[in-house]
């Protein structure tokens, strides 16, 4: 049995005629620019995630980089962000010729970890960026009062996050001074190419970004500041106006699949009872755990990646590549230790449970149309190499980041 880390045509298909209308529609009109679906996926957009503002953008790298040139962000001014994300959350940062200053990370959600947000906090500290990593919010209560204590701007990656809902069910996106949003085609919501959004309840900010999006420019050819050219395809958004009604059920979907995996890593012996992070003899793959799974409202996690923990992390990726199954590392290499980072002389010693993270998580297939065979198969398959491999139980050598 085959069964891909991901795998985009069936969800395709299912919409195919729509798609093709849409996409036949803005090739007829021509309007490839800011055409009419922009301003109207726009419109949806604030009222799905419940946000005043929304600024259509050429990807989730440009939001983030959006965001904070609105902020005004200058060099020398330092933006926290969690060292344990995908590179663009810190990369926007130094192609300002800001500073990036890293923390560590939660060790079960894997989000920035609030305390080390404040002891990293100096006079130069301007943003914040906490990251909904997989699929669920970071602690913002915390953040969020922190940040406002500081006064310090928060921008939200909510990414692998859109349609998140927060503790109390409010939006990720929306939390925040302005959410940045990814529509890659393997985000829960995929365009066909690279699009973003950036999301505000600003006015102001809401102003600058649109600005900023046409190079400043207002009214035409006047530049009142330096932007860029940050639109989204007219194209990108028809597509995603007709998948957006979806998302909800793609990501309930992803949410059934997740519980499917608990279940089945628990009856074969892999994990333990409570199915979550609890460590004990027998306990040999640690499972993602929502944190927010008891509040009440629906997308406590979207599970934009599924991330077990082993300890022979190496081994197994090979052992379940062989057999046929996709998976990857979400990911290898921390900010701090990655070699365009080495100027900024970070202590490896300050990120203890990133640097765990990275040695044994795994990301297995989580996307909405597996079967429940392929889930099967999956944990059947782990369970093989287990036998064969692993002689002892699992065991942070590095920390305590296991015993949560
Ligand atoms: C995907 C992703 C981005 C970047 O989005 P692109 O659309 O690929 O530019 C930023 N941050 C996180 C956490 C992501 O997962």
């Amino acid at each position: 049995m085959k069964v891909p880390l991901l795998d985009l045509k069936p969800q395709y298909l299912s919409l195919k005629n729509e798609i093709d209308e849409a996409v036949q529609r803005v090739v007829d009109s021509q309007y490839f620019i800011n055409g009419p679906d922009v301003a109207k996926f726009e419109e949806e957009i604030n009222s799905y995630l419940k946000v005043k503002y929304s600024v259509g953008v050429t990807s989730g790298t440009d939001a983030l980089l959006l965001a904070l040139m609105a902020l005004n962000i200058k060099p020398g001014d330092e933006v926290i962000v969690p060292t344990y994300s995908f590179f663009a959350t810190a990369g926007v940062v130094a192609r300002l010729n800001a500073i990036p200053v890293f923390t560590d990370v939660d060790p079960v959600t894997f989000n920035m970890d609030p305390k080390d947000f404040e002891r990293k906090i100096t006079s130069k500290t301007k943003v914040v960026i906490p990251v909904h990593l997989y699929g669920q919010s970071a602690e913002m209560d915390e953040i969020v009062s922190i940040a406002k204590k500081h006064n310090i701007k928060v921008v939200e990656d909510g990414a692998q996050a859109i349609g998140v809902q927060y503790k109390d069910g409010r939006f990720v996106g929306g939390i925040g001074d302005i959410g940045c949003f990814s529509f890659f085609p393997s985000k829960n919501l995929g365009g066909f190419g690279d699009a973003g959004i950036v999301t505000t309840n600003d006015e102001e900010l809401y102003k600058t970004m649109k600005m900023m999006r046409m190079h400043g420019m207002e009214p035409k050819y006047y530049h009142k500041i330096i932007g860029g050219n940050f639109r989204i395809d007219t194209l990108q958004a028809a597509v995603l106006r007709v998948k957006l009604p979806h998302l909800d059920s793609w990501s309930a979907k992803r949410r059934e699949n997740a519980e499917l995996y608990t279940k089945l890593f628990i009856e074969a012996g892999l994990a333990a009872a409570d199915g979550m992070t609890s460590f004990d003899e027998k306990n040999k793959v640690l499972l993602p755990k929502a944190v927010y799974k008891e509040t009440g409202h629906k997308n406590y996690h979207i599970y934009n990646q599924y991330i077990i923990r082993v300890e022979k992390r190496n081994s197994l990726l090979d052992y379940i590549r062989k057999n046929d199954i996709g998976c990857d590392i979400y990911y290898p290499v921390p900010f701090h230790r990655q070699e365009c980072f080495s100027y900024l002389n970070c202590n490896d010693e300050d990120y203890p449970v990133s640097n765990c993270a990275a040695n044994d998580s795994i990301a297995i297939p989580i996307y909405p149309e597996l079967s429940n065979e392929q889930i099967k198969f999956v944990v059947d398959t782990i369970a093989g190499f287990m036998k064969e491999e692993m002689k002892y139980p699992m065991e942070c050598k590095h920390c305590d980041c296991m015993k949560n």
